[in-house]
């Protein structure tokens, strides 16, 4: 666990870390920077390549523009960032606060197609308490959001927790379900290794239209015929619905604060995962801000298990 997940005091890293990979979406190497910052900046993307005053990018649930292969949140003036899930989850998981990510091109590096590097990157950089008290989004009632054959409720817990359901019907992906209690386990340990995953014959139409140019078996499981195309095979046996945690809690970030309460879903996914905290935040008597302190007991990890 990291020491500062449960942190009473928001946190920034302690130096300037880059790392540089291809772009999910355009195949286009990116160089990305993290740099430490104030408290109350939370985490803000910036772009290089386009003119300064046009190139801030809050990471916030309003600013997200599209979900369709990844999560993208773009500004006012139209100016995005791609892929931002797997990033947001590594600075959630490592009690990360406020960061400054500089970015030359619109994509986070989809590097290993998990949030592994990013963690390193992270424990290169070190963390660093700040000043200010952290505070946290307390979930008061449940509030539920249903689209297509997903669905997902958000519920008051004292901590953090996720239950998840994934469900690909004759693809050679087994119905998975596990519940992730982040009381006592580390993200690092459960979920960062978790790589992104994907259909062979999906790969092949997305990429005729010019999309996940960068889409290959080095950053994502490639599944064909009901088999996993990857040479190393899997990570974890239930990698799929251990990647769909990792969307998650990247994804419930960008409510901008961590959240003190537990998820259930079955089929995530990107845009469900947004329209849940649409939802929360429209109704005020759902949630409320309140001061960030140590979880009153540290409740047991309850270990992934596939169902049939
Ligand atoms: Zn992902």
């Amino acid at each position: 666990m990291s020491e500062y997940f449960h942190s009473t005091y928001q946190t920034t890293i302690a130096g300037k870390v880059s790392c540089s990979g291809v772009g999910l979406h355009s195949g286009k190497m990116v160089n990305m920077k993290l740099y430490p910052t104030e408290a109350d900046t939370g985490i803000q993307f910036i772009r290089l390549d386009v003119e300064e005053e046009k190139s801030v990018i809050p990471a916030h649930y309003t600013n997200v523009s599209g979900t369709m292969l990844g999560t993208t949140i773009a500004n006012e003036h139209g100016v995005s960032v791609s892929t931002v899930e797997h990033l947001m989850a590594a600075l959630w998981g490592m009690g990360v606060d406020n960061v400054i990510i500089a970015l030359d091109g619109g994509e986070v590096p989809i590097m290993d197609g998990s949030s592994e590097p990013f963690v390193f990157l992270i424990e290169c950089a070190g963390i660093r308490k700040l000043e200010a008290r952290r505070d946290i989004i307390e979930i008061l009632k449940p509030v539920t959001v249903k689209e297509g054959r997903s669905a997902s409720t958000i519920r008051p817990f004292d901590g953090f927790s996720l239950n998840l359901t994934i469900d690909y019907p004759d693809t050679g992906i087994p119905r998975q379900q596990a519940v992730y209690d982040f009381g006592s386990r580390s993200f690092k340990n459960a979920l960062c290794r978790a790589r992104t995953f994907g259909f062979a014959s999906d790969v092949e139409k997305l990429q005729a239209q010019g999309l996940a140019r960068g889409g290959s078996l080095d950053n994502a499981i490639v599944i064909s015929d009901k088999r996993v195309l990857n040479a190393g095979g899997l990570r974890y046996n239930d990698e799929f619905v251990r990647h769909k945690a990792l969307d998650c809690v990247g994804d419930f970030f960008l409510s901008g604060l961590r959240i003190r309460g537990s998820v259930s879903t079955t089929r995530p996914g990107h845009g469900i995962n947004n329209k849940l905290l649409h939802a929360l935040f429209a109704n005020s008597k759902a949630w409320r801000i309140a001061s960030s302190s140590v979880v009153s007991q540290d409740t047991p990890f309850v270990p992934a298990h596939q169902a049939a």
